[in-house]
C-alpha cells in the first residue's frame, strides 16, 4: 500500500498529460483514518465514473458490537450509514470542474426500504466499506489533477470522518436505527408463531405522497385495525404495539371505489422489506415470502405446468409443458401462480384491477351458458381453497366488483374512507342467502417444476456480456431484454443489476443440463445468504450499486428471460 503523500505526488506528475495517465493511480492509499482504494479507472472524462471505495477500520470507526452483530442490525446500520455519508456527498459533487463527468461524486441513492448494498459493507470486526464512483477531472481529455486532489483530499476525508465514525454521529439516532430494526425482525419472527401471513400496525400510514413520490402522504387518514382483527406485539424495543393481524386463509379486500383497499394491498406488497423510521409503513411487515399474483400480457413461458388452471385449449397445446412466447391475461397469471408457488411462497397478494377477469371468475350466467367442458379455464376461485388445504398457501385478494370470493373466504375486510372494518359474518350471512353452484372441479395434480437449464442458453462462456438496467423496467444483457417491469415487489433499479449479474453468473456455472431452475436459484440464493453480493463479482472488484433481491425475485427474472432454454 502508498501513502497518501505518494498519491499527491502521482498527481502532480500526471497533471495536463492525457486522460489515460490517470489509470496509474489505481491501488490503495493510506489516508489519516482510513484506506482509499482507487478501484478502476474511467477511459476518458465522458465514460462512466471511475470507481473508489473507502475502507475505514473497525477501530477507527468504532461502531459498537451490538449495533451490527446479526444480519438484520448490520443490513439497517449500513443503510443508515450510506444515507449519512450520501448527504455529505451531495454537498459537494460538481464542485471540482472539468469535461464531461469531472468532479461527479456519487454514492447509491436509498429509497424507502432498507436493502442489502454494496454499498456500505460493515465487516466482522466493525470495518465500514464505502463504494462509490468519482468523475476523475479533465479539460477536454488533459488530465486536471488539481481539481482531483480537491476531491480527494479536501471533499472526501470530511465526508467520510462526519459520516463513517460513531464519533461524528448522535448515537441516539444510531441506537433507535438498530432498535428498529430489532423490532422489525421481532414482528416478522412473530408472523407464523401467531398464524398470521401479515401485520400492520394501527398508527401506519400507508398512501405514498404521489405516483412518483414513495415517501408517505401528509395529512393521511392513520391505520387503525377494527377490534375483532387486533393483536397486540411486544416489541423489544419500542414496547407493545397493537395493529390488525392478517391471519393464513383467504382474505378479501372490498369497498367501494377508491376506498383504499389497492393501498392497503401495495403496502402488504413491499411490507417484504423493512422501512425506514418515518416512512409510516415500518410496522408493516408481510410474509417475507408474500408474492403479488397479476396478469402479464405479453411474457414469455417456458415449460410451466398451469394444468391446475388450464386444460384442453382448443389448439391442443400441452398445459403440463406450457410454453408461449406471448402470453395472454389468464394463462400469464397462471404461470404467475404456479412459478410463485415453485419459488416457495406462502402467500399471495393479487388485485383484481390488475388481474384477468376470467382467470378470477366465471359468474353462474355464464357457466350455465358455456358449459364447463368447453371452457379451458379453470378459475382461481375454485383453487383458491385447495392452494390453502393441499399447500398452506394463503391468499390476500382486492376484489371490490365481484361477490363471488365471498362463499370462499376466511376473513373479509371492508376498506372504508381509508379505515378496514371487519366484515366477514355480515358477508358470510349475505353469501349465504346467494348461493352458487357449488361443483368444485376436480383436484388438480402437484405441478411438476422439473425443468432442466439447457446449457446452451443465451451466452458462451467467453462472450463479452453487456448488461444495462432501465429503471426498474428491464434488464438488457446482450441483445436479449429481461422485461421486468410487472414484477411489481422488485423496488430498486439496484435489484436489477444485482439479478442482471446472477443471470451471467448462472449463465458462466450453474447451466449444466441437469440442474433444474430451482437448484440453479437455490445455489445462487444460498451464495448470497452465505457470502453476500460480493459473491457473485467476478471482476477485479467490487462494484457498488447491487443491492440484493429475494429469492422470489431471482426466479421470477429466470422465469422471463427469454434465451434461457429449459
Ligand atoms: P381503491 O383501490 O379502493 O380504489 P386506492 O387504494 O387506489 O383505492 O386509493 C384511492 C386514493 O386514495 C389514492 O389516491 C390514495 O393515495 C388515497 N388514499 C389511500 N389511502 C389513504 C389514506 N389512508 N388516507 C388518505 N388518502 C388515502
Ligand atoms: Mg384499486
Amino acid at each position: 500500500m502508498k501513502s497518501s503523500v505518494e498519491l499527491r505526488e502521482l498527481l502532480n506528475r500526471i497533471d495536463h498529460r492525457g486522460y489515460p495517465a490517470y489509470k496509474d493511480t489505481r491501488g490503495t492509499y493510506q489516508f489519516e483514518g482510513y484506506i482509499l482504494s482507487i478501484d478502476h479507472v474511467q477511459g476518458d472524462p465522458f465514460a462512466a465514473p471511475s470507481r473508489v471505495s473507502v475502507h475505514v477500520p473497525g477501530k477507527i470507526a468504532g461502531f459498537p458490537t451490538d449495533l451490527y452483530d446479526a444480519p438484520h442490525k448490520k443490513i439497517a446500520l449500513q443503510d443508515y450509514l450510506l444515507r449519512h455519508f450520501a448527504r455529505q456527498v451531495e454537498a459537494f459533487t460538481f464542485k471540482a470542474k472539468g469535461s464531461g463527468k469531472s468532479g461527479l461524486m456519487s454514492v447509491s441513492r436509498c429509497g424507502q426500504e432498507i436493502l442489502d448494498r454494496t454499498a456500505c459493507e460493515i465487516e466482522k470486526g466493525g470495518k465500514v466499506i464505502i463504494r462509490m464512483e468519482i468523475g476523475f477531472p479533465a479539460n477536454g481529455r488533459t488530465i486536471n489533477s488539481r481539481e482531483l486532489i480537491k476531491i480527494l483530499f479536501d471533499f472526501l476525508p470530511g465526508c467520510v470522518k462526519k459520516s463513517l465514525y460513531y464519533q461524528s454521529l448522535n448515537p441516539q439516532n444510531v441506537k433507535k436505527t438498530a432498535e428498529l430494526a430489532e423490532d422489525q425482525y421481532y414482528i416478522r419472527n412473530e408472523l407464523p408463531k401467531r398464524g398470521l401471513a401479515a401485520f400492520v400496525a394501527n398508527g401506519s400510514i400507508l398512501p405514498r405522497e404521489s405516483g412518483v413520490s414513495e415517501r408517505p402522504m401528509r395529512g393521511a387518514v392513520a391505520f387503525q385495525s377494527p377490534a375483532s382483527m387486533e393483536v397486540e406485539l411486544q416489541l423489544p424495543n419500542h414496547g407493545p404495539l397493537k395493529g390488525m393481524g392478517i391471519k393464513h386463509g383467504i382474505t378479501l379486500i372490498v369497498g367501494g371505489g377508491y376506498h383504499g383497499k389497492s393501498t392497503l394491498l401495495k403496502a402488504l406488497e413491499l411490507g417484504v422489506y423493512n422501512h425506514i423510521a418515518g416512512d409510516g409503513r415500518e410496522y408493516v411487515i408481510t410474509d417475507d415470502t408474500a408474492v403479488k399474483i397479476r396478469a402479464e400480457d405479453g411474457r414469455s413461458i417456458k415449460q410451466v405446468d398451469i394444468s391446475m388452471f388450464i386444460n384442453n385449449l382448443p389448439n391442443g397445446k400441452d398445459t403440463v409443458h406450457f410454453c408461449t412466447e406471448d402470453a395472454s391475461g389468464s394463462t400469464s397469471q397462471a404461470a404467475n401462480v404456479i412459478e410463485a408457488m415453485e419459488a416457495g411462497t406462502n402467500v399471495m397478494l393479487i388485485d383484481e384491477d390488475t388481474s384477468a377477469t376470467n382467470f378470477m371468475i366465471r359468474d353462474e350466467l355464464m357457466q350455465r351458458v358455456v358449459n364447463r367442458d368447453s371452457e379451458p379455464i379453470t378459475p382461481f376461485i375454485d383453487r383458491v381453497q385447495e392452494l390453502y388445504q393441499e399447500y398452506r398457501i394463503s391468499t390476500i385478494l382486492v376484489a371490490g366488483s365481484s361477490g363471488s370470493y365471498f362463499h370462499k373466504a376466511d376473513c373479509v375486510i371492508q376498506m372504508d374512507h381509508y379505515l378496514p372494518k371487519d366484515i366477514t359474518a355480515f358477508a358470510k350471512k349475505e353469501a349465504a342467502a346467494f348461493p352458487i353452484p357449488n361443483e368444485l372441479p376436480e383436484a388438480s395434480k402437484t405441478p411438476s417444476y422439473a425443468r432442466a437449464v439447457r446449457t446452451d442458453a443465451g451466452f458462451k462462456k467467453n462472450d463479452r456480456i453487456k448488461m444495462k438496467t432501465q429503471g426498474k423496467d428491464s434488464i438488457l444483457l446482450n441483445r436479449d431484454t429481461i422485461d421486468l417491469r410487472y414484477v411489481e415487489q422488485l423496488t430498486d433499479t439496484e435489484q436489477l443489476h444485482t439479478l442482471g449479474s446472477l443471470v451471467k453468473y448462472a449463465q458462466f456455472h450453474l447451466f449444466d443440463g441437469k440442474k433444474t431452475l430451482s437448484q440453479v436459484v437455490d445455489v445462487l440464493d444460498k451464495l448470497l445468504e452465505e457470502k453476500g453480493l460480493s459473491a457473485i463479482c467476478e471482476g477485479s472488484y467490487i462494484p457498488s450499486g447491487l443491492a440484493m433481491p429475494r429469492k422470489q425475485e431471482i426466479f421470477a427474472c429466470l422465469n422471463r428471460y427469454r434465451a434461457l432454454k429449459l
